[in-house]
């Protein structure tokens, strides 16, 4: 569950990148980010609403949803529908493929590179979104 394939943002220059990005950053925001930065296992609002609101009493719900919702505008983070019932998310924008294991739940990542196939198949088309899903057992869960 690590995206290794990505390391732009040191973490002292979140402001910074979130301001690069038109998105003003508030505590929250910055947060939020780190969060997400840092925990590469595609949380929930849930999670990251659990996982935050000790540190921060002020935050709400709404508040990481709304906020999650702007990074995607800004093109920052993408979300995953990988299941209808849950929506994860990614601080990593580069393409890559995610797998979801059915025996432990887990959700890895993995390199994809189909922009070539693309160019030549959708010649002419535009992209405005895209999502690649594998659904099976991990190593793990297999082996049982
Ligand atoms: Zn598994
Ligand atoms: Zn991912």
């Amino acid at each position: 569950m690590i995206c290794n394939h990505y390391n732009f943002v040191k973490m002292d220059k979140i402001g910074a990148y979130l301001s690069k990005h038109e998105i003003k950053p508030s505590l929250q925001r910055l947060k939020i980010f780190e969060f997400l930065y840092n925990n590469k296992n595609h949380p929930t609002v849930d999670s990251i609403y659990t996982a935050l609101s000790p540190a921060i009493p002020t935050l709400s719900k709404t508040t990481v949803y709304n906020t999650l919702k702007l990074f995607i505008s800004k093109g920052i983070i993408r979300s995953i529908h990988i299941e209808d019932h849950e929506v994860r998310y990614d601080a990593d924008t580069i393409p890559h493929g995610h797998f979801k294991c059915i025996g432990c739940g887990g959700l890895f990542d993995f390199p994809f590179d189909h922009h070539l196939q693309l160019q030549t198949n959708l010649a002419g088309f535009q992209i405005t979104e895209e999502h690649f899903y594998l659904k099976g057992y991990c190593k793990l869960c297999g082996a049982n």
